[in-house]
């Protein structure tokens, strides 16, 4: 008689592409063409730590994934596969079937095939961890420590909208399904910006996905460059649903909110015309925000180019209890 755990098993078990062995023997096999070096991270998402409890399981396998790429981006890698681990209270097969849909339609879509995993029952919350496997050239990925004093910064997509998701669905704000509507795929299905990180090869100095706002996610390139940087808060890529809000909450979704995974990254101020050109090829909209210094620290201009006095912190999304 098949086990629960056979069933489950059943979602997630799929052939492998050619030149790879997935699924099925005790250890995955791949390999990086000649040159290439491979790039790895791993993420584990905890219900109530990093995701509500009662979030749409599509959504979910889809969000468990895109974390893990929009890392791979963020280093320039292109996917090569990745590894799912599943702690479940309890065996529910519909929520198992949509959660592996979400999952393997984004896998799918950036050739990120699942060659393993395993699964096992959880005494009362579910965990979701997920490892992603890359490849990049031995010298091409975008390092943190690359930014260099007159770069350029550059913001992929739009900033804001999954901190107002967020807010509004923790209740923090009035409730408002019109801006919930217009911002909740933002924070519940983040499109990871692989095909970006691809075409800037070559081009963007270092680089960083956006998970725990914009502000704190430059001041680790900052801090690993050992640079600073001037932003422009005007130039800032502000997400239409957020047209109308309160100045502080607006910053503090602009600036501070997490959960964004668009690229931050800096290029050279000469390579501007091929930072767009590559931009175009990937079908991405990117915004130049502001420069890297020579001299420490991080400082935001506002609209008439003064600094601004208090800069929100880096907002970390569904913190522990
Ligand atoms: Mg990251």
């Amino acid at each position: 008689m098949a086990s629960e755990f056979d069933l489950i098993a059943r979602y997630f078990t799929r052939a492998a592409p050619a030149g790879l062995l997935g699924v099925g023997d005790d250890c995955a096999l791949f390999s990086v063409p000649p040159g290439e070096q491979v790039a790895t991270s791993t993420d584990l998402l905890l219900e109530g730590r990093h995701f509500f409890s009662d979030v749409d399981p599509t959504a979910l396998g889809h969000k468990a994934l895109a974390v893990n790429l929009s890392d791979l981006a963020a280093m320039g890698a292109r996917p090569l596969g990745c590894v799912l681990g599943l702690a479940l209270p309890r065996v529910d097969e519909p929520w198992l079937a949509a959660f592996a849909q979400g999952f393997h339609a984004l896998a799918d879509a950036h050739g990120c095939p699942l060659i393993g995993g395993d699964t096992t029952r959880s005494a009362h919350d579910l965990a979701i961890s997920v490892t992603v496997f890359g490849a990049v050239k031995a010298d091409q990925a975008f390092l943190r420590s690359a930014a260099r004093a007159g770069d350029d910064i550059w913001v992929s997509g739009e900033l804001g909208a999954a901190d107002l998701a967020y807010r509004l669905l923790d209740g923090q704000y009035p409730a408002d399904p019109q801006r919930l509507a217009a911002t909740r795929g933002a924070l519940e299905r983040p499109e990871p910006q692989v095909a970006l990180g691809l075409a800037l090869r070559g081009i963007a100095h270092a680089a960083i996905d956006i998970s725990d706002g914009l502000l704190q996610d430059l001041g680790h390139v900052l801090a690993a460059s050992s640079a600073g940087a001037t932003l422009r808060y005007a130039d800032m890529p502000v997400a239409a649903a957020l047209a109308g809000l309160a100045e502080a909450p607006l910053r503090r979704a602009v600036l501070g909110g997490g959960d964004v995974y668009q690229l931050c990254f800096t290029a050279p101020a000469e390579r501007r015309e091929a930072v767009l050109a590559a931009a175009r090829a990937a079908s991405a909209r990117v915004t130049r925000v502001g420069e890297i210094r020579a001299e420490p620290g991080l400082v935001v201009l506002d609209a008439g180019g003064r600094p601004m006095a208090e800069l929100p912190r880096g907002f970390d999304h569904f913190p522990a209890a």
